[in-house]
């Protein structure tokens, strides 16, 4: 099963990785971080990631880390 993890102090909210997700996984929550941006955020209860790497490849950032 494949996971991903998204550095919240990365993150500028931008939302790319909530389209780009082709099972909806990641979501933009109300939390905020240290820069005042909307965090993005993995559903920890997802057992449907395929580690496909979309999400952190359109990251412009580098936030986001797929682990398989
Ligand atoms: S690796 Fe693919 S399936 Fe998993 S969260 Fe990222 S875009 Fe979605
Ligand atoms: S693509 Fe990167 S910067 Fe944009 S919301 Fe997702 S994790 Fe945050």
């Amino acid at each position: 099963m494949a996971r991903i993890e998204i550095d919240e102090q990365r993150c500028k909210g931008c939302g790319l990785c909530t389209i780009i997700c082709p099972k909806q996984l990641i979501i933009l929550c109300s939390k905020v971080n240290n820069l005042g941006y909307t965090v993005a955020v993995f559903d920890p209860s997802a057992i449907n990631c395929t580690g496909c790497t979309l999400c952190a490849e359109i990251c412009p950032d580098v936030a986001i880390k797929v682990f398989k």
